[in-house]
């Protein structure tokens, strides 16, 4: 079913919110912006800028500045967005600048956002699914350790990939990180707040559950 609306994901690290991304994406045909995905490409080049963001994220474990995501990850990813498909945003707006990007940006392709999802769940929840994940290297699809697979199998139970431990999922990287989306998303949620466009869903469901909830506010 092609629907032409766009949408923004929300969540903690670990909510499953880029799983519902794709599903979402998958039911409506639409392409996903995600920002994590782009950076960790390019941390992986072995050039300058490679160098650069893996020392702020991997290494640091902290946020890469706006103005490097801005030309990096941002200006790059609007540049090759399909025009006339819709978007669902994962992991993006995370700042004010990020907000005010998509505000300018969004209009200028005749879009707007018609639906925002925040998927919650607690900090204790959030790093222990964290540092049990692995993923797989062909679609990233997340796989729970001790549920999804065991600790020595190296393929993907889904599309038979190998999988692998993101070196910034470590527990400290994960609080670390869960600090600074408190810190800093709080401006955010309260921009969408005061507007009435956040819908909260209780993110400690099934992947299904879940789903069928979001698709449930689409109309
Ligand atoms: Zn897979």
């Amino acid at each position: 079913m092609k629907k032409n609306i766009n949408i923004i994901i929300m969540g903690p690290q670990g909510s499953g919110k880029g799983t519902q991304a794709r599903l979402l994406a998958e039911k409506f045909d639409l392409q996903i912006f995600e920002t994590g995905n782009v950076l960790r490409e390019i941390a992986n080049q072995d050039n300058e800028i490679g160098r650069k963001i893996n020392d702020i994220i991997n290494v640091r474990g902290q946020f890469v500045p706006w103005d490097i995501m801005k030309k990096e990850v941002f200006d790059w990813g609007f540049d090759r967005l399909d025009k006339e498909k819709g978007i669902i945003f994962d992991g993006t707006p995370r700042i004010m600048k990020e907000i005010e990007y998509w505000n300018e940006k969004l209009p200028s392709i005749g879009k707007k956002i018609d639906y925002i999802f925040y998927i919650d769940i607690s900090k204790e929840e959030s790093v222990k699914r964290i540092s049990s994940r692995k993923l797989c290297k062909k679609n990233a699809h997340p796989l729970i350790v001790g549920k999804d697979l065991s600790e020595d199998e190296a393929k993907c139970p889904i599309c038979g990939s190998e999988v692998y431990r993101r070196q910034d999922d470590t527990p400290e990287k994960v609080l670390n990180r869960l600090q600074w989306n408190e810190e800093n998303m709080k401006p955010v949620i309260e921009y969408y707040d005061q507007k009435k466009m956040i819908t909260r869903i209780h993110g400690e469901k099934s992947i299904e559950e879940i789903n069928e909830e979001i698709l449930g506010y689409i109309k």
